[in-house]
């Protein structure tokens, strides 16, 4: 009887150890998801490799560029 009653309180024991390592492995990866949602993808500079927020670069062809100017030069530029 002792046996069946420890037995009993192991089987509990893994089964709320698990279910709460898997709540936390779910909450981290919520958490981690939420984060590359809000995430700006950067661009990188054709001109000066400099990286900035997809958001301000100056977006041409598909070539990005941190400023107009830079666009202006790097077009300018001969090949
Ligand atoms: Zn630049």
């Amino acid at each position: 009887m002792r046996t069946l009653i420890l037995f009993l309180l192991l089987l509990a024991g893994i089964y709320f150890a698990r279910r709460l390592l898997s709540r936390t492995a779910e909450g981290l990866r919520v958490r981690r998801a939420q984060q590359a949602g809000n995430a700006e993808r950067m661009v990188a500079c054709a001109h000066c490799g400099v990286h900035v927020p997809e958001s301000e670069a100056v977006l041409v062809e598909g070539v990005g560029y941190c400023s107009a100017e830079h666009r202006r030069l790097h077009r300018d530029e001969p090949a």
